[in-house]
This record gives C-alpha cells, sequence and structure tokens, in this order.
C-alpha cells in the first residue's frame, strides 16, 4: 500500500509484527490498525471536543485523539484517556454536531471509568503497545492485559470465554448499561455546552441503518457500543426538551468538517475523491480534496496547480502549505519541499507533528546546517511528542550525523522504550550516561530512562 499522510505508523506497525511474532501469529490475517497523524483533522477534532471534555471534567491536554485508517465505523477508547476513532467513521458523519455526538459518548465513558481494570492496565503502556496488543487480539489471555480478559472487564457478562475469531475489539465491548451510562452523560455534555442532541440520532440511525443491511459484515462500533433501540429513544427524549435541539453547526465548525472530511477522501480514496467533488464545484473543500486526489493519483502538476490556487487565495493557510510540502516531498523534491513546510511550521506553531515532518525533509537534504534545522525542530517537539516513535528515529539519526553520540544513544535508549524492548533501552540508556555530560539535562534524561525501565514490569 502507498503511503498515506505520514508514514509513521504503517511503518511501526510492520514493525510490531516483526517484533512479537508470538502475538502477530495468533492475530487474524488482515487485522492491522494503522495510525494515521495529521495535524489539521487532529486539530480539528480537539476543537470540536474540547468544551465536551471540560464539561466532562477531563483535562484535554490529557486527552489524546488517535486516527486509525479503516473504512469500517468505528470510536473506541483505549489505555486510559486515548480515543481511538476510525477515518471510515469520521467520513461518514455529514456535520460536526454528528461527530461531536460520537465524542461526547466515548468522552462519557472515559469519565464513568468503563472497562476500568482493561484500561488501568493498559494506561502504563506506550500507543504502540497498544496496538500491539489490539492487534494481537485473542492473544491476550497471555498478554499485557491478560487479568481483563479473563475477567469482566474485557466482556459483557464476564464469561471468561475465548473470542470468536476476528471478533479484534470484542474485548472492548461495553455492557448495555455502559452503553446507556455513556449515553445519559453525552446528553448532559451537549447539554451544558449548548449544543444539539439531534446530531447524534442521526449517526445512530445510520447505524441502525447498517446493522438491518450487513448481515456478515457488522461495523465494529456496533461490537464495541451495542445499538439498541433504547439508545436512539434516550436522545430522542433529549431532543424533545433541549432548548439547543435546533442550534446549528456554526459556520466555523462545518468548514473544518468540510475540509476534514475532504481531506480524507483524497488521501484515502482518490478515485472517489474525484466525483464527489467535481470539477465545477469551486467550494474550498471540493479543490482542496481534489488537489490531493490529484497528487495521490500520481498527476503531481495538476495537484500542484490545484493547491497553489488556493494558497493564492489564503496564503497564510497552515495546512494547504503543509500538503503542498508534502506533494514535493513524497515526489523526491525534499529540497523544494522545505520553504512550504517552514512556513506550515511557522503558521501553526503549536503542531508539532509539522516540526517532525519538516525535520524528515531537513535530513533527507544534506548538510550541517540542515542537520542542527532539523534537530532543533525536533527538540521543540518533543514536549507534546514524546511518545511518537517516528521523532525519535528521526532524532537520532539527526545527532548521529551531527556526530553526537550521546544524544544518538539517548534517542535510540527512547525508541527501545516506546516499543518495550527493555535490555537495548537500557543498553543504550547505560551508553549514553558514559558519553553525555553529568548533571545536564540530557544525562539526567538518562538516568530517569533507566530508572523507569528498571520500574516497569517484566512480560
Ligand atoms: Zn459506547
Amino acid at each position: 500500500m502507498p503511503t498515506l499522510f505520514k508514514r509513521i505508523a504503517t511503518l511501526f506497525c510492520l514493525t510490531l509484527i516483526a517484533l512479537a511474532p508470538f502475538r502477530a501469529a495468533t492475530a487474524q490475517q488482515g487485522q492491522r490498525l494503522n495510525l494515521i497523524r495529521d495535524a489539521e483533522i487532529e486539530s480539528t477534532i480537539r476543537t470540536f471536543t474540547i468544551p465536551i471534555w471540560k464539561a466532562a471534567g477531563l483535562d484535554p491536554n490529557g486527552v489524546e485523539i488517535m486516527l486509525v485508517q479503516d473504512g469500517s465505523l468505528n470510536a473506541f477508547v483505549a489505555g486510559g484517556q486515548r480515543i481511538f476513532i476510525n477515518t471510515g467513521l469520521i467520513m461518514r458523519t455529514e456535520r460536526p454536531n454528528q461527530l461531536i455526538g460520537v465524542m461526547a459518548h466515548e468522552s462519557g465513558h472515559i469519565a464513568g471509568g468503563h472497562l476500568a481494570r482493561m484500561q488501568e492496565e493498559l494506561r502504563s503502556l506506550s500507543t504502540m503497545q497498544i496496538l500491539e496488543t489490539i492487534l494481537a487480539g485473542g492473544a491476550m489471555a497471555g498478554g499485557a492485559v491478560g487479568g481483563a480478559a479473563g475477567g469482566s472487564g474485557g466482556h459483557s457478562g464476564g464469561t471468561g470465554r475465548p473470542m470468536a475469531p476476528g471478533s479484534l475489539m470484542s474485548f472492548l465491548k461495553y455492557t448495555q448499561t455502559q452503553e446507556s451510562a455513556a449515553d445519559q452523560a453525552a446528553i448532559s455534555y451537549l447539554q451544558r455546552t449548548g449544543q444539539s442532541p439531534k446530531g447524534t440520532i442521526e449517526f445512530l440511525r445510520y447505524m441502525q441503518r447498517e446493522e438491518k443491511l450487513a448481515i456478515n459484515r457488522r461495523d465494529p462500533y456496533l461490537t464495541t457500543h451495542p445499538l439498541t433501540p433504547e439508545r436512539i429513544s434516550a436522545f430522542e427524549q433529549a431532543a424533545a426538551s433541549s432548548p439547543y435541539a435546533n442550534t446549528p453547526d456554526t459556520p466555523q465548525f462545518l468548514m473544518m468538517h468540510q475540509r476534514m472530511v475532504a481531506k480524507l477522501y483524497g488521501f484515502i480514496a482518490p478515485d472517489a475523491a474525484m466525483q464527489r467533488y467535481t470539477e465545477a464545484d469551486r467550494s474550498v473543500p471540493a479543490r482542496y480534496a481534489r488537489a490531493i486526489a490529484l497528487y495521490r493519483k500520481g498527476a503531481l502538476g495538476s495537484a500542484l496547480l490545484t493547491i497553489d490556487g488556493l494558497l493564492k487565495e489564503y496564503p497564510n493557510d497552515p495546512y494547504f502549505h503543509e500538503v503542498r510540502a508534502q506533494m514535493l516531498y513524497e515526489n523526491g523534491r525534499a529540497a523544494e519541499s522545505l520553504a512550504s513546510y517552514r512556513r506550515a511550521v511557522q503558521l501553526a506553531p503549536s503542531a508539532a507533528i509539522l516540526k517532525i515532518d519538516l525535520a524528515r525533509a531537513l535530513l533527507d537534504v544534506n548538510g550541517p546546517d540542515n542537520d542542527r534545522e532539523a534537530v532543533r525542530n525536533l527538540e521543540l517537539a518533543t514536549q507534546q511528542e514524546a511518545g511518537n516513535f517516528e521523532l525519535w528515529r528521526l532524532m537520532a539519526s539527526g545527532y548521529s550525523k551531527l556526530n553526537n553520540p550521546g544524544m544518538t544513544s539517548l534517542a535510540r535508549a527512547e525508541m527501545a522504550a516506546l516499543r518495550g524492548q527493555r535490555s537495548e533501552a537500557q543498553t543504550h540508556a547505560e551508553t549514553a550516561s558514559r558519553q553525555l555530560t553529568p548533571g545536564t539535562p540530557a544525562w539526567q534524561r538518562a538516568q530517569d530512562l533507566k530508572a523507569y525501565i528498571n520500574s516497569r514490569p517484566r512480560k
């Protein structure tokens, strides 16, 4: 499969399979979770959901959004406050209020502490290790969340029976009591933030239709969140009494949502995007979708013309610059991509993953100045993206090019720790300790890593 968005997740999923033959062997063939990263989409979903998180008493900085590239409809919580959401679900929503309803429901599961035992076991794992665990699905009895899989935490009914083949998500299945609790929570968050429950009714009706039509291929959402007529009627009752029932989506949210869906179509389904967004449609989302679809289909010239047209009208849009940079970078034109990446970073200074993208391109264009600029950007990104394997991989590469063995070893220790490779992490952290100047922050980090690794339970 060609590269979609950033290559980060696919790369590390493949790596995971290579590293964990036992677990991978028990996963169903073709079962894999490809996490994708996109600064704009993550920012859009966060902007939509921050008021909900606040209403739920959750610290928005503590909640992570994980985008799963998967056409089926699903959203689930795994590992404390990490909400995984399928691109298929996002693309299926027709307006912001529908997606906000889904996010409010997931937030209700977090706030309610549902599947607490399983969540507690996953909480201490890195995202990478959670993916490994979910990928390994049925192997969990011997894995990191063994206690949950065998007990009442992972199954409604708590029978501890073995999971059916292909039921990757079944250990994330909520009980009907938890479903209705999450719905009631969602209704209250929507009410407190002045938003309508009607979008959720629309979404649940899609699901109801899917359930009737697709007998053999149920969307995993129906597995993780059992759908009952009571769920829909709860939202209908809420809508009947809500003063916000007919509150429309704001024009700003509508545009953000349309751009997000357009972008996903362009990247994931370029042929469908070309049909859905015709050339006659001169709207921003349509031109955005076509620019990306053209690039994905190899028509780089037309793609660049289209994105340049958008940039002429919106020269301060960081994401148009980012897409332009990616088009050039992915086509072997790293040097040309730098100006666009730099502009994107400048216009969206809080988006750490843009800094990582810039660093990747800089390291591909040789030269000590570029290597230094790359490392500088990676260092700035570490605060938000400390759990990002790709960041540490690039960091190791950058410091290695700058002939800094201490920092290279430290970055390799971070990589190994994220993968859960204890002895490798230990070795690199010890090497880093010897090479770095005692008392410096980097040396201290090496000590912290050694202590952290020693504190981890052995698998
Ligand atoms: Zn649910």
